[in-house]
């Protein structure tokens, strides 16, 4: 699913809504062409008065959508005890920029896949340093699974134009420094939907063996993260975009 030579496509919404949104969602996803869907069922929220995501019936919504339309699934983990459920039945573990640094949650992990080896997608917290985001991947990797894919999802600036300020400078840093794949979400890192597809195409020019965007079927009605999020109709145009740049650095997409 991951590795160095190639470029990952992973699109979804931000969070799993209702079944209808979820199965629109995977149906433009695999139409797109695109093999890894991912959707909360957990989500971290700034704001504890914001839609908290469906927990256990999301997950289970994302795992009807993954084996209907055949994609690969990824959604977050926010504490050790949804752990066993998603760790039996998804195929991506992804830790939120949140939880970077909850060790005791990494190392959890890193037990819990030390068997399956299921790949766990850590995302970089917004104010950490690239040292300290590889020595968070370690606490999983010293635990059994060697798996993990590093997801630069922006840091905190001064600059409130964007959300986050996208860290490309990390993508070649963290190649002189480890061999882990890198990906990144540049839905995140931009907080605007019309800067996917430029981040996107800059994200595989500076290396990046993966690019994950939010995608949704009505983005103006999502409850959460819509203005970051792709309509899913523009998903072929951003697989094509993704594509062009990859064909220079003469990388498959996957
Ligand atoms: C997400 O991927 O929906 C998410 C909450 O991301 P992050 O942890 O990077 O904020
Ligand atoms: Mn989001």
């Amino acid at each position: 699913m991951f590795s160095q030579g190639k470029v990952t496509l992973i699109a979804g919404p931000c969070a799993i809504e209702n079944k209808d949104q979820v199965m629109e969602s995977a149906r433009a996803v695999a139409e797109a062409g695109i093999k890894i869907f991912r959707g909360g069922a957990f989500k971290p929220r700034t704001s504890p008065y914001s839609f908290q995501g469906l927990g256990e019936e999301g997950i289970r919504l994302l795992v009807d959508a993954g084996k209907k339309y055949r994609l690969k699934t990824v959604t977050e983990v926010t504490e050790v005890d949804v752990l066993n459920a998603v760790n039996e039945k998804i195929d991506i573990i992804q830790v939120g920029a949140r939880n970077m640094d909850n060790y005791s949650l990494l190392k959890k992990i890193g037990q819990a896949t030390s068997k399956n080896k299921k790949w766990v997608l850590l995302k970089r917290g917004f104010s950490a340093t690239i040292e300290e985001f590889l020595l968070a991947a370690e606490y999983i990797l010293s635990s059994g699974n060697p798996n993990v894919v590093l997801c630069e999802r922006g840091i905190r600036t001064f600059e409130t134009s964007t959300r986050f300020t996208l860290d490309l400078n990390a993508i070649p840093v963290i190649k002189k420094l480890s061999t882990l794949p890198v990906v990144v979400d540049v839905s995140h890192g931009t907080g605007h939907a019309d800067m996917l597809i430029p981040m996107s195409r800059a994200a595989i020019a500076a290396g990046a063996d993966g690019v994950m965007i939010e995608a949704h079927p009505n983005p103006k009605k999502a409850l959460c993260d819509g203005h970051q999020s792709l309509p899913t109709e523009h998903l072929g145009e951003w697989v094509k975009e993704c594509r062009k740049i990859a064909s220079v650095l003469s990388k498959p997409i996957y």
